[in-house]
């Protein structure tokens, strides 16, 4: 059973929003990975079709390292990272989005799964 509905959610500032179709009750993903570690996100990840920018393109500014896959994007007013986008090996578009961004969620309900993205 899924209960798959649109959730909200944006930076801090408020210069970027977006809508995300997601089941709250799967599991999200916490990393150790270098960035992730540090940067504290929570992640659920959805193809490109789950996924609508409302606001703030413009205020989004693109970090990339590595191998350079995903666009690490951040507020470039208040420096939260509401989301990631890349392309899957397959060349869809998929979207990490941050779970501590939707607006009205409980985080301390959600289901964690910790990836160790650091061995990788
Ligand atoms: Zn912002």
């Amino acid at each position: 059973m899924t209960d798959t509905k649109t959730h909200t959610g944006g930076c801090h500032c408020g210069a970027v929003r977006f809508e995300v179709e997601l089941d709250l009750a799967a599991p999200m993903t916490e990393c150790n990975c270098s960035i992730c570690g540090k940067s504290g996100t929570r992640l659920a990840f959805v193809p490109d079709h789950k996924f609508t920018l409302k606001s703030g393109e413009e205020a989004l500014r693109d970090y990339q390292f590595n191998k350079m896959h995903i666009h690490h994007l951040f507020c470039t007013t208040c420096g939260v990272r509401s989301f990631a986008r890349g392309a899957a090996p397959d060349g869809t578009m998929m979207y990490a989005v941050n779970v501590r961004c939707l607006d009205d969620v409980d985080l301390g309900a959600m289901n964690v799964q910790h990836f160790d993205g650091k061995s990788l």
